[in-house]
């Protein structure tokens, strides 16, 4: 027995049949040209309201397909920083903790010492007048590092302003005066 030729669709068989050219079932008989105009048109619409949907749906998808690789983009490039930042600490931490020997050394001798000039000894790097100078390359600054990010993550950090980085930290002796490096 065949099924119900209704173009949308329809699993009834063709159980009553009219006459023998009807091939649809009791709910899809189209008996008169009115019903039958009816139905072309609204099987017309549905047609063109399904093509409307899947274009929307695919155009969607690429949406969808477009903002998860830029999210992806944004996470590989936010990851990078993260790798970046953490090959600065290091080397910029051994340039502060360089200073600080350099100054704890020159207190055994000079107590008020600090980084930059003490008199007539040897110029230690960090003082207001020889800041040690902070550079991040341009690659690095490419991808949105910036010298506080780093700074941020060095022991004794204490101000950023104007360019100027300052790091504080307690001398050994843990006495009278912190130990400031100025850095820019
Ligand atoms: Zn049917």
């Amino acid at each position: 027995m065949p099924m119900c030729s209704y173009p949308l669709g329809c699993e009834n068989f063709a159980i009553k049949l009219v006459n023998m050219q009807s091939s649809r079932c009791a709910i899809h008989q189209v008996n008169t040209p009115q019903l039958q105009k009816a139905e072309e048109a609204f099987v017309s619409k549905h047609k063109l309201d399904e093509e409307a949907r899947i274009a929307r749906e695919k155009l969607q998808a690429e949406r969808d397909k477009l903002a998860a690789a830029a999210a992806a983009k944004q996470l590989a490039r936010s990851t990078k920083r993260a790798e970046i930042i953490e090959l600065y600490v290091p080397k910029w931490s051994a340039l502060i903790n360089d200073v600080v020997r350099q100054v704890n050394d020159l207190r055994a001798t000079v107590p008020t010492a600090n980084a930059g000039k003490n008199g007539k000894n040897p110029v230690i790097p960090g003082g207001l007048e020889n800041e040690i100078v902070l550079t991040i390359s341009g690659t690095d600054a490419a991808y949105g590092v910036k010298a506080g990010d780093v700074c941020r993550r060095i022991a004794g950090f204490d101000v950023s302003d104007s360019g100027v980085v300052k790091f504080r930290r307690a001398s050994n002796a843990g006495d009278r005066t912190n130990i400031l490096i100025h850095c820019r």
